[in-house]
């Protein structure tokens, strides 16, 4: 099969029947074999009628149907355990993506040799709001430093195309779709492009992801993907090392408070109580956060020598 469609969707009943039309016109045309997967993400509306319709009345129409709202993430990740065909396209319900797309994705995958491939909404900001544009500018330019992938500009959008193999390789949970890119990345895909594509205006129902704490927690998943990259096979290299550092630093000022005290007492000075000075405090706080680091390290080190993970590498050929 040359392309599975995967479509993550939560109440978007009025869109699904007319993008499923559209996304079969370019298919026919382009004489493709594929398959469309629905992921109905625990809608409230009639959206699981619709595709038990479609499935009912084209053999290429498949549905995975969660019993309550889980996210896009486990939606996406539903859908790419089913997938068959070679090249991957994942698109939004609601008609704001082009399946007119599809054709110069996949070439892009398969003869460009991409393993993945993502949209960039060139027409995007007519009309969105600046409290919209300004963040998501500036969450762009985060993930591009942070993953090292630089020649992204929209991590966010919805229509990425991928080869098969990256999206048997990655986990997407929580709500990680929106760094797809650096999952791929740190499983050791890096051929990764992008492609200016056409974006509409939602022409029904209402956007289901609203408010600034999207962006909060969008830079939250950031920070935790870094660092389990980096870090989280061996979490003491860094937790180890910070709190030696730190103890090291505290230990050698305590010492200078008692050293001090010593000196003042044997010059006959009266130095005072070592608790009166504030380096005594200093000192005592570094010693103990650095403990408390190691202790850390420690702990994850212990976590991770007993997760079932800790083996699973990503194996690229066997000969
Ligand atoms: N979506 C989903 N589960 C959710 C939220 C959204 O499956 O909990 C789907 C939604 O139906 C749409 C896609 O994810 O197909 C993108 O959502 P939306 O268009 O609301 O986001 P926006 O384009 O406003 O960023
Ligand atoms: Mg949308």
């Amino acid at each position: 099969m040359d392309i599975s469609v995967v479509v993550p969707l939560y109440n978007e009943e009025e869109s699904i029947a007319e993008l499923h039309a559209w996304i079969k016109r370019v298919m026919d045309e382009n004489k493709f074999s594929y398959e469309v997967i629905f992921c109905n993400d625990g809608s409230t509306d009639h959206s699981w009628d619709v595709i038990e319709k479609l499935a009912g009345q084209y053999p290429e129409v498949h549905g995975i149907s969660f019993r309550r709202n889980y996210g896009k993430s486990p939606a996406l990740y539903c859908g790419f355990d089913k997938v068959e065909g070679d090249v991957v396209i994942t698109m939004d319900a609601d008609l704001q993506d082009s399946p007119d797309e599809i054709p110069e994705l996949y070439r892009m995958i398969k003869e460009d040799g991409y393993d993945l491939v993502s949209g960039y909404k060139m027409n995007r900001r007519q009309g969105d709001p600046l409290s919209k544009t300004i963040p998501t500018k500036l969450f762009n330019a985060t993930a591009r430093k942070v993953s090292g992938i630089h020649n992204l500009h929209d991590f966010n959008c919805g229509l990425k195309a991928y080869r098969k193999d990256v999206v048997k390789s990655i986990e997407v949970y929580g709500e990680m779709h929106r760094y797809i890119p650096y999952l791929a990345k740190n499983a050791g895909f890096t051929k990764i492009g992008e492609k200016r594509v056409h974006h509409q205006a939602r022409q029904h129902g209402v956007s289901k992801f609203m408010g600034w704490n999207r962006f909060v927690n969008g830079y939250l998943d950031l920070m935790s993907l870094w660092f389990i990259s980096t870090f989280g096979r061996k979490p003491m290299h860094v937790f180890g090392f910070l709190g030696s550092i730190m103890f090291l630093i505290g230990l050698l000022s305590a010492i200078s408070v008692g050293a001090y005290k010593l000196i003042c007492l044997y010059n006959g000075n009266n130095p005072g109580l070592v608790t009166d000075s504030p380096y005594f405090y200093i000192s005592l706080t570094t010693m103990l956060i650095g403990t408390q680091l190691f202790l850390a390290g420690f702990l994850g080190d212990m976590i991770s020598r007993n997760s079932q993970e800790r083996n699973n590498y990503q194996i690229n050929k066997v000969i």
